[in-house]
């Protein structure tokens, strides 16, 4: 399976010893000869656990010192995990049956994605790194309860847990997680990581939660260091110390920053907004109106709607795509990778092993009390239907930048203008389970996470392409549009496509409307779970604005002021508001309580 075919393969490592054999194999990561050597150690050894405790742990070793070094990549050493999987799963029956004991491990770690969150591949590329590196990883999965955390750690003698988040609810949930284990008097390090998670959020949220350490590690290269030095007595607490002192830094900066940081207030923010001149603006009309399911989309055309550079991030490449292929350090392992992916990407497409779904519609619609948008269910804007609530930016500008609020870019019902707005959701996510329980029954973590990365890429590419037809066709606004894939990567393109979530709209559970409107889960069967994040996971959903000066744009933090309006035009409680708009509060809502 490794990326040796189609090449002339230089075999000469074959005629070395079956221990620098082993090691080979495990630094190239091919699989293709591993149970037959390790079926030769076995035969040569005392005992079956002496060939792990002997030449793989070896071998597994010089991996993790190259890695260390930056001199082998992550996809190298999930292959290498790979390769050892496969020895190691050749060995167990034989070490059951003479009851050899069990490896030596460097500890035990519990890790989970939390409930609510259904992210795991960054979370998966972690668990495998660190068994390379002799852990031993009891990956609980994703959506997974506190309870259940803590219970295995306590019940497994866990020596660390590690929280994984991707989406910003996830947040909340982690600070959870913390007071649990104070309150249940644990005392093991709490590793924090995930695209959502930062060491900011760790030291002002999560640290003063829980007196045992709480550790943000930034990617999975660094897990191992962190993990290692946590493990030995002399190394942890020089660890915990300096984390314990960056943390603290880290609050007063937060503290010093928010205090600085002045705040416009809501009114005068919506006295700055973008000024359209609806006057002399005709919408677009669309060419239909309500939802519509998108029948047999074709795999093969979303291929050219990929975006790579994603991806390779996944991977934790850092650099431009298609650069990286060629780039003097880690040119050869992307190339690797990329060669890998594009030949799963072609069986995926060939042997459909993902369905592709999409729903689409558009609405009559138009902005009302300044930062929301009214959707009506008829074009004579007779009755309503619900109301998109939207938060506008409170930061202060340099004169003559205005301030953003996605409202902005739909016409205002006063204006007697007839605008609409767009919705839509997308997955590729169907099928996706069902082979990845297949790769991890042959102990090919490999092939798992590069299919999760290829899934999500594709309901990305699914995104854009039909982001594509509906400037074309549906709402027909630019039919003559004749862009590369790169242009439309850069967007430009007119109009956008923001998601829930994102930093034009951060509110994760406006997501519900969308459900509600295009009735996606019984189009599409995409479902939101109580953190509103996708399942399946790869998948996009989201508004489109037509309008040409509509642009992407962060929300950033916002005051007190207007998390009251929004609560109130949501018609939530200003708790709720405050519980989901968290990443978002330019204040601390116990203090302004007291205020
Ligand atoms: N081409 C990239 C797009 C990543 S952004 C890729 O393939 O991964 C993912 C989605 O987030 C976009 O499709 C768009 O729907 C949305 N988005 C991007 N920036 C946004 C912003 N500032 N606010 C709201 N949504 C945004």
């Amino acid at each position: 399976a490794g990326g040796q075919k189609g090449k002339e393969q230089d075999l000469s490592w074959r005629e070395e010893t079956v221990a620098k054999r082993l090691e080979y194999a495990l630094i190239n990561g091919i699989d293709q000869f591993i149970v037959d050597d390790t079926e030769e150690a076995r035969l040569a050894a005392k005992k079956p656990l002496d060939v792990i405790e002997g030449p793989l742990m070896a071998g597994m070793n010089v991996v993790g010192d190259l890695f260390g070094a930056g001199k082998m990549f992550l996809p190298q050493v999930v292959k290498s995990a790979r390769v050892m999987k496969k020895a190691v799963g050749h060995l167990v029956p034989f070490i059951e049956k003479d009851k050899g004991g069990a490896v030596q491990s460097n500890g035990k770690i519990v890790m989970a994605t939390v409930k609510g969150d259904v992210h795991d591949i960054g979370k998966n590329i972690v668990g495998v790194v660190l068994q390379c590196n002799n852990f031993e990883v009891i990956d609980l999965g994703v959506m997974v309860t506190c309870e259940k955390i803590l219970e295995t750690a306590k019940r497994e003698n866990a020596q660390l847990i590690g929280l994984s988040g991707l989406i910003t609810p996830s947040l909340d949930e982690m600070v959870h997680v913390a007071s649990e284990m104070q309150r249940l008097k644990f005392d093991l390090p709490l590793l924090i990581g995930g695209a959502t998670t930062s060491p900011a959020h760790t030291a002002v949220k999560i640290e003063p939660k829980y007196e045992g350490p709480v550790i943000y590690v930034k990617d999975a290269s660094r897990s191992v260091g962190v993990a290692q030095a946590l493990v030995q007595p002399e190394t942890r607490i020089e660890l915990v110390r300096k984390t314990r002192e960056d943390n603290a830094r880290r609050r007063e900066r937060h503290a010093g920053k928010s205090r600085l940081k002045p705040q416009l207030s809501l009114a005068q923010a919506r006295a700055n907004k973008k000024d359209i001149a609806w006057g002399d603006y005709e919408p677009p009309v669309p060419t239909f109106t309500g939802a519509r399911v998108l029948e047999d989309i074709d795999l093969k055309t979303l291929k050219n709607y990929i975006d790579w550079m994603p991806f390779f991030n996944a991977w934790e490449f850092h650099g431009k795509f298609p650069d990286i292929l060629s780039d003097p350090v880690v040119g050869a392992a992307a190339r690797t990778l990329f060669t890998d992916a594009s030949v799963m990407l072609d069986k995926i497409i060939k042997e459909q092993w993902l369905e592709a779904k999409a729903v689409a519609g558009f609405f009559p619609a138009n902005s009302v009390d300044q930062d929301d948008i009214q959707v009506f269910t008829d074009a004579a804007r007779k009755q309503q239907r619900l109301r998109l609530c939207h938060l506008r930016q409170q930061r202060s500008k340099p004169e003559g930048q205005s301030h953003e609020c996605l409202a902005d870019f739909i016409a205002p019902l006063d204006s007697g203008i007839q605008d609409y707005v767009g919705a839509f959701a997308v997955t590729t996510g169907f099928g996706v389970d069902e082979r990845v329980k297949g790769f991890e029954a042959h102990h090919d973590d490999y092939s798992a996470i590069l299919l999760k990365a290829l899934a999500d890429r594709l309901a990305e590419a699914l995104a854009e392409y039909l982001h594509q037809q509906v400037r074309k066709e549906y709402w027909a606004y630019d039919a003559q549009e004749n862009l590369t894939n790169d242009d439309l990567i850069e967007e430009a393109y007119r109009g956008i496509r923001p998601a829930p979530g994102y930093p034009a709209c951060p509110d994760h559970t406006e997501k519900a409307k969308l459900w509600e409107l295009l009735d996606v889960e019984s189009a599409i069967d995409l479902k939101l779970t109580d953190s509103y994040a996708m399942f399946p996971t790869a998948a996009v959903s989201g508004f489109y604005f037509s309008h040409p000066d509509s642009k992407y744009f962060s929300v950033g933090k916002i005051a007190r002021d207007q998390v009251e309006s929004y609560a109130k035009r949501k018609k939530i409680s200003l708790d709720e508001a405050e519980k989901w708009l968290a990443p978002n509060l330019g204040y601390d809502p116990s203090e302004a309580d007291a205020a």
